[in-house]
């Protein structure tokens, strides 16, 4: 018999840590965890790998993608121009296959996701509070005064949908935090007794 896969869906504020946390989920998780990666109109920011982070594409590319129906979803996720979305060849095919699949995507890519998807493990991951993230974000450095704002704005707005998800995860400790999500997947794995 084939195991079904499952799908994960893991937002929050950017900033919030998400990418370190689920990296680690990811080592220390026994389960068969893939990422979906994203593509993206925007620049790679240095150290990140085109088909590890994201595929970057341009925005013809994207369009192109996108009016082909290539997209489980997309979105202008801060209205500054760039477009960020799933595609579906990163999903149906893992998930046929019976892996856990793994989407970093915003609140209004998850809406349309659950919508295809309802049985999505949906997990938002936050900070303690809007300061800590803007302090976080200042810290990373990638970003411009403006986009800062614009991010913590978005962070906002998003915080109040975090209602529509099963499970939320506050990373202010990060081992505590890994450990937090690696329970929460564990659920979901009545065969999987460790996560260590
Ligand atoms: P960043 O530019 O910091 O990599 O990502 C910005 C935001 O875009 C993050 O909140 C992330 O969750 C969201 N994002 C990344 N990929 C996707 C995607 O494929 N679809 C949607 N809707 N949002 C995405």
């Amino acid at each position: 018999m084939t195991k079904a896969g499952k799908l994960i869906i893991v937002s929050g504020p950017s900033g919030a840590g998400k990418s370190t946390l689920l990296g680690k989920v990811f080592r220390q998780s026994r389960l068969p965890l893939e990422w979906s990666v994203s593509a993206t109109t925007r620049a790679p920011r240095p150290g990140e790998t085109e088909g590890r982070d994201y595929h970057f594409l341009s925005n013809k590319q994207f369009e192109e993608k996108r009016a082909g129906g290539e997209f489980l979803e997309c979105f202008e996720v801060y209205s500054r121009g760039h477009w960020y979305g799933t595609l579906q060849s990163e999903v149906a095919p893992r998930l046929e296959a019976g892996n856990w699949v793994v989407l970093e995507i915003d609140v209004e890519g998850t809406m349309a996701v659950i919508k295809r998807y309802p049985d999505a493990i949906t997990i938002f991951v936050r900070p303690s509070s809007l300061e800590e993230l803007e302090r976080r974000l200042k810290a990373r450095g990638t970003e411009s005064v403006e986009d800062i704002e614009q991010r913590i704005k978005v962070a906002g707005r998003e915080m109040e949908s975090i209602d529509f998800y099963r499970h939320v995860v506050i990373n202010d400790d990060i081992e505590q935090a890994t450990q937090q999500l690696c329970d929460i997947l564990k659920q979901y794995d009545p065969e999987t007794t460790q996560t260590h």
